[in-house]
C-alpha cells in the first residue's frame, strides 16, 4: 500500500504528536458546561457551524462567511485534496512535510508529487513552481511552520509563491502558526488562489475535540462545499470549540510558556553539544546526532517512558515541547546519553 496511517501512542510521556500537555482550564470547562445546558443532542448538529465560525472569525478579525469549520484541520486537508486533486491532477507538496497529505491523496487514489528540501527547509522557489507545473498540480499544500522541520517560510515568500503558482491553488497549513504569529489569514482577500487552514489542536490545546478551520475567498468556498461531509462537526465539538475560543488568553499564555521553554531547551541542548538542533518555529524541535546513534537514542527514550517521533530517513527525532518538568525529563535523557558517548542502557 502506498499510503499508511500510524495511530498515536496512548501511554507514556507522549511528546510525539505536538499536542498541548495542559489539560483544559476551569474557565473553558465552565463555559462548555453552560453551553451544554442548552444543547439539543436529540437533533443533528448545525451543519453550517454558524456560531463556531463566527467565534473563530471574531478572534482573528475575519469574515465568517469565508470560514469552513471541520472535524480537525485534517478533515479540511482531506476536503481540499478531494476537491482539487482528481482527474489526473496531483497534490504537490514538499518533502519532508506533514505525512497525512500523502495519506489523504492515497485515499482518493490520486498521486502526490513531492519536492525534496533540505531539513533546514530551504528550496528554490522557481524550481518548485516549475515542478508544480510539470506535475499537473491541482493543489499545492505546504505546512508553515513546517512539520517536521520546524522551519518557517516568510510571508513574503508565500506571497511570491502564490503569485507564481496562480491559478493553481496554494494552501498554507498553519496548524502551528500561533507559535510564530505570521499568519496569511489576513491576505486571503488579496490573494485569490490562497487557502489558509488552522486548528484548535496545537496552541489552543484542544486536540481531543477535533476542530479546525479553513479560510478562503468565496468563489473557492463554492468549489469546496460540495465535497464537505454533512454534520461533520458534532454539536459537542462545536460547543467545546466555542468554549475554547471564548478564552483566547489561555492560548496566548500557552504560546508564551512554550516560547520561554524553547529558549531554555535551546540553551541546554547547545550546552550538551552532542546534537544538531532543528528550527523551532512551532511547539516541537528536531534533533540529529551528527555521528549517528539514532536508534540507541530512541531506545534511551523508550527506556525512560518518553514517546517521541522518529524520522529514520533523515536520522532525526522530533520532540514536542511539554511542561517544564516534562522537558526536564527529556533533557536528562539527552544529557545522560551524550555523557555515555551515545549508548542506551545495557
Ligand atoms: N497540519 C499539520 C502540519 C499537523 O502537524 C497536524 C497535526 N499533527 C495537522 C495539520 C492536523 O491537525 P488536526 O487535525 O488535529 O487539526
Amino acid at each position: 500500500m502506498e499510503f499508511e496511517y500510524r495511530a498515536h501512542e496512548t501511554c507514556g510521556l507522549r511528546l510525539n504528536a505536538n499536542e498541548s500537555s495542559l489539560t483544559p482550564s476551569s474557565e473553558v470547562m465552565e463555559t462548555f458546561q453552560s453551553l451544554l445546558a442548552f444543547a439539543e443532542l436529540n437533533r443533528y448538529p448545525d451543519d453550517d457551524a454558524f456560531e463556531l465560525r463566527q467565534a473563530f472569525a471574531q478572534y482573528y478579525g475575519l469574515n465568517p462567511e469565508q470560514v469552513i469549520a471541520g472535524n480537525g484541520s485534517d478533515a479540511l486537508l482531506q476536503l481540499m485534496i478531494t476537491a482539487f486533486c482528481r482527474d489526473g491532477k496531483t497534490l504537490v507538496m514538499l518533502s519532508p512535510d506533514f505525512g497525512m497529505y500523502r495519506f489523504y491523496t492515497g485515499c482518493i487514489q490520486s498521486q502526490t508529487a513531492e519536492f525534496a528540501t533540505d531539513w533546514n527547509g530551504e528550496f528554490d522557489d522557481d524550481a518548485f513552481v516549475q515542478f508544480a507545473e510539470d506535475h499537473n498540480a491541482g493543489l499545492v499544500l505546504i505546512s508553515n511552520p513546517n512539520n517536521p522541520t520546524g522551519h518557517l517560510l516568510s510571508a513574503d515568500r508565500v506571497r511570491k509563491l502564490a503569485k507564481a503558482l496562480d491559478p493553481v491553488i496554494l494552501a498554507m497549513d498553519e496548524a502551528y502558526m500561533n507559535f510564530s504569529d505570521q499568519s496569511m489569514l489576513h491576505e486571503v482577500d488579496q490573494i485569490p488562489n490562497l487557502i489558509v487552514t488552522q486548528t484548535l489542536s496545537k496552541a489552543w490545546g484542544a486536540a481531543g475535540m477535533r476542530c479546525g478551520f479553513l479560510y478562503v475567498s468565496k468563489p473557492i468556498i463554492e468549489k469546496l462545499l460540495p465535497y464537505k461531509i454533512v454534520y461533520s462537526v458534532s454539536t459537542l465539538d462545536q460547543l467545546a470549540a466555542r468554549a475554547v475560543l471564548a478564552h483566547p488568553q489561555i492560548m496566548e499564555e500557552n504560546v508564551k510558556r512554550i516560547s520561554e521553554e524553547k529558549k531554555r531547551i535551546q540553551k541546554e541542548i547547545e550546552a550538551i553539544g552532542a546534537y544538531e538542533l532543528g528550527e523551532m518555529a512551532a511547539n516541537f524541535y528536531s534533533l540529529r546526532m551528527p555521528e549517528g546513534g539514532l536508534s540507541a537514542l530512541e531506545q534511551a527514550f523508550a527506556e525512560n517512558g518518553i514517546v517521541i517521533r522518529d524520522y529514520p530517513d533523515h536520522s532525526r527525532i522530533r520532540i514536542t515541547i511539554g511542561l517544564p518538568e516534562e522537558n526536564d525529563r527529556v533533557l536528562d535523557v539527552l544529557k545522560e546519553f551524550a555523557q555515555k558517548g551515545g549508548e542506551a542502557h545495557a
